[in-house]
């Protein structure tokens, strides 16, 4: 499927206040690209948190700004540096955009990626390159009227290097981007898969009434225990099946091979068990193993998957 037929049959992205001018915007079916953003209306603008993956779901989500408020988006918060968070920042021409300074670092580094060979069903769209205009380290505050939105850093890896979480404190919104997947194979592979349990722990202080993820619906109350837990869950299982592999010197992609998911077998996009395999391996005190790199690592995903590319809606 591709971005011809927008959506397709995962429906549009799904708008919803969850909290008074609070919006998330979650993306069906929370997969390969399909990521979440948010926004927070003010009296005179418009902060949004994350952008998404092609032209054509950027501009869905614009609309879906415009059919809450005239007002301009006018400041916009990168959670990290992948490109479906980011591959829209271009379109958002009236704001400034800030994120972890590392997470600019890498876009600068890497530009828009080329993932027609990965995923070459996807059609991206006239993307343009556009990085955050401000950066910063540990945490600083961002005022819109009288609501405090508190961006702050994990003073670690996690998802990757730079990841930034977006508090709110006086409506008990927290945006965790891709520290979270709800409903999804958590993807450690450009960061690590302790500093994402540790990751965890830090939200689950915050006592956040709702939380939007990266991928996947949003979860509050009563959900958000069970939520955290069945990451911290996967996120554990992948660091015994890595103990596993390596007392039983077995390269990554062996030990994927002969791992039984279990209960992680329902989750979306399991090959990426292969590639946080890599990292949980690299992690390890123990281990004799070398960093292969993202390219070989990838590749460990698609043998997992039998030689097929993952699959991506987007
Ligand atoms: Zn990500």
């Amino acid at each position: 499927m591709s971005s011809n037929h927008l959506h397709g049959n995962l429906g549009p992205g799904l708008l919803q206040e969850v909290a008074p001018k609070v919006f998330s915007y979650v993306q069906p079916d929370g997969t390969w690209f399909i990521n979440n953003t948010g926004f927070v209306v003010g009296e005179n603008a418009v902060v949004s948190i994350d952008t998404t993956s092609t032209e054509l779901r950027n501009r869905a989500y614009l609309d879906a700004i415009a059919s809450v408020t005239d007002l301009p988006v006018t400041l916009l918060i990168n959670t990290h540096h992948h490109a479906d968070h980011t591959h829209g920042n271009y379109l958002f021409s009236d704001a400034t955009i800030i994120s972890h300074t590392t997470c600019r670092s890498v876009m600068m580094a890497t530009g828009i990626p080329d993932y027609r060979a990965a995923f070459p069903g996807v059609e991206w769209g006239n993307l343009r390159f556009r990085a955050p205009d401000i950066t910063f380290e540990g945490s600083t505050t961002v005022h819109l009227d009288d609501l405090a939105i508190e961006l702050f850093d994990l003073g670690q890896v996690a998802h990757t290097d730079g990841d930034v979480l977006a508090w709110l404190p006086e409506r008990g919104v927290l945006f965790t981007g891709d520290l979270i997947f709800h409903g999804g194979t958590p993807f450690a592979l450009f960061g690590s898969v302790q500093g994402t349990l540790d990751a965890l722990d830090t939200i689950e202080k915050k006592g956040a009434e709702v939380i939007i993820p990266g991928h996947g619906p949003t979860f509050g109350g009563h959900e958000i225990k069970k939520v955290l837990d069945a990451q911290r869950a996967y996120l554990r299982f992948v660091q015994e099946t890595a103990e596993n592999g390596i007392n039983s010197a077995r390269t990554p992609i062996e030990q994927a091979s002969v791992t039984d998911l279990g209960e992680f077998g329902r989750l979306t996009d399991t090959e990426r068990l292969a590639g946080n395999l890599h990292v949980a391996y690299r992690e390890h005190p123990e281990a004799d193993y070398e960093w292969v790199g993202f390219e070989n690592a990838i590749g460990d995903m698609i043998a997992f998957n039998g030689g097929a590319l993952p699959r991506c809606l987007a």
